[in-house]
């Protein structure tokens, strides 16, 4: 019991100067902001990169107060106020008292250092720069660099939230595919398309699921008359919830060249 607690509170001072060496910006009395949200996510921000905690104790559209969590126990003054000033309309810093004398403890696993508001920006470049990222190299990035120990499940819900953001949500693009559809076939009417729904499951239920969609556009319908005896069908399968294939169908030219002959997407429950 003993040697756990002095692991956690040396856990705690770890992060804590790991924190500071990264050099998070410091609050000063009188900042201003262009609004109360940004003030909002400054204060709230500033703090965990220091490796520390806070309550709110009041947030609305004219004011946000954070506080120490550990306040009536240990007495401790940390509070910062942000408001908006009904003379100058600017919101600032009015009230700023930013040390904790409580316990490094009070700060230890403080849940909005896990929360994707707070993980995003600091995870944003890398899941742009690679979809795939794994949780564990983004709890390792964040270990690293912010000092913050975080869960498997907190990463994931980072990564999951910032692919939405860069690619929109998946269910949309099916709900945007008759409309591709229907421009598909006034672009080029002698295209072939067949976009199939699913009417209903085996229960007789109505789902309205997207099972499958072939498109041979007519340009490669003509060309496969002049395409040499050979054809290639290729499958990819695409790494997402829906578990969609697509499937490829290629022949060789005059020139011996790959040439794309028709596609069909479809979806496998
Ligand atoms: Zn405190």
């Amino acid at each position: 019991m003993h040697s756990c607690q002095y692991i956690t509170t040396t856990t705690v001072l770890l992060s804590h100067c790991l924190a500071v060496a990264n050099m998070p910006v410091q609050l000063e009395l009188g900042q201003t902001f262009p609004t109360i949200l940004s003030a909002r996510d400054t204060i709230n921000r500033s703090v965990i990169d220091n490796g520390e905690s806070y309550k709110i104790h009041t947030s609305n559209a004219r004011v946000h107060i954070v506080q120490c969590r550990d306040k009536h126990n240990s007495g401790c003054n940390f509070y910062i106020r942000a408001s908006l000033s009904n003379k100058t309309g600017i919101v600032s810093i009015v009230t700023l008292r930013s040390y904790h004398s409580c316990s490094p403890q009070v700060h230890y696993k403080f849940r909005e250092a896990s929360r994707v508001w707070y993980l995003a920006p600091h995870h944003r470049a890398a899941v742009l720069h690679n979809r795939s990222i794994t949780t564990k190299q983004i709890v390792a990035n964040e270990r690293e660099r912010y000092g913050n120990l975080i869960s498997y499940s907190a990463a994931y819900r980072v990564r999951a939230s910032l692919r939405e953001e860069f690619d929109g949500k998946e269910d949309d693009d099916f709900r945007r595919m008759p409309g591709l559809y229907q421009r598909i076939f006034e672009a080029d009417q002698q295209a072939s398309q067949s976009l199939h729904y699913e009417d209903e499951d085996e229960d007789g239920n109505c789902t309205g699921r997207f099972v499958r969609w072939f498109i041979a556009p007519s340009a490669t319908k003509k060309a496969w008359d002049h395409l040499r005896p050979f054809i290639a069908v290729d499958a990819c399968h695409c790494s997402s919830r829906y578990r969609q294939t697509i499937m490829v169908a290629a022949g060789i030219d005059a020139n011996n060249q790959v040439y794309f002959i028709y596609s069909i997407c479809f979806i496998i429950y």
